[in-house]
């Protein structure tokens, strides 16, 4: 195996499918067969959700909502998509925990690093919610900084094409494909990948980063052997 430990990123929206708005259980069970066939293979997975499916501070903010109340807001929301997204993989009796960064004791243990680690070692999967806790940032900076905190071998974000292209390949049929990037070429191009704290992060921490498609039933499993599936960043 290439990787023993993974931080898998999921937007919200990928929770929402076709619906566009809150969460489809048809798409949580596949997400959820998905990450349990990684498991199987003794992968430790620990995962931090979005939660673009439900709120998103900036987009309420333009709109004239005090930007840290929205943000905290959009924390919240994660919360939802990460509760759904544990039942959806206990339903599969694959073990987890929810970590949260705001606390919610009825519902989610604290946010404690070593904790975490603790539960990736018994081969419980963790799900990282309500960001990291503090307005103004994202959810993909907070895969950055837990990919990191808990050692993963490599950051995975999933996302609705093939990897990272030169221009939206859902608008421009030209689009170019990369197969691999550095960090410092995202940066420069401003390719949207991810928000310029999250990549700056990653890049001054070497954390690797696959770009791929989470549609493509086998890719999460296909790049912990070690196979080229999407776009590699380092
Ligand atoms: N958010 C935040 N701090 C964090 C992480 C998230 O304030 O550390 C808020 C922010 O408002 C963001 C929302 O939570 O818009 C949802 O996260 P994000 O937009 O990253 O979700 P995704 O695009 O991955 O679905």
């Amino acid at each position: 195996m290439k990787y023993q430990r993974i931080l898998l990123k999921l937007s919200g929206e990928a929770l929402a499918g076709d619906k566009k708005y809150g969460i489809s259980t048809e798409v949580l069970q596949t997400i959820a067969t998905e990450i349990q066939e990684v498991h199987k293979l003794g992968v430790q997975i620990g995962i931090v959700i979005g939660a673009g499916n439900i709120f998103r501070g900036v987009a309420a903010s333009t709109e004239g909502m005090d930007r840290a109340s929205s943000d905290y807001m959009g924390m919240l929301a994660t919360c939802m998509n990460a509760l759904a997204l544990q039942d959806a993989l206990e339903k599969k009796s694959v073990e987890t925990r929810v970590q949260s960064a705001i606390k919610m004791d009825q519902i989610s243990e604290l946010y404690i690093r070593r904790k975490a680690i603790r539960h990736l070692e018994k081969n419980r999967i963790v799900i990282f919610a309500a960001g990291i806790g503090s307005p103004y940032f994202t959810t993909d900076t907070t895969a950055a900084l837990r990919a990191m905190e808990i050692g993963a071998d490599v950051l995975l974000k999933a996302t609705r094409v093939k990897g990272v292209y030169d221009k939206d390949p859902e608008k421009h049929a030209d689009a170019k494909f990369y197969e691999h990037l550095d960090y410092i070429n995202i940066l420069n191009q401003g390719l949207k990948v991810m928000d310029s704290t999250a990549v700056s992060l990653s890049m001054d921490h070497k954390l690797p980063m696959v770009v791929f498609n989470l549609h493509e039933t086998g890719n999460i499993s296909k790049i912990v052997h070690g196979e080229k599936v999407g776009t590699h960043i380092s």
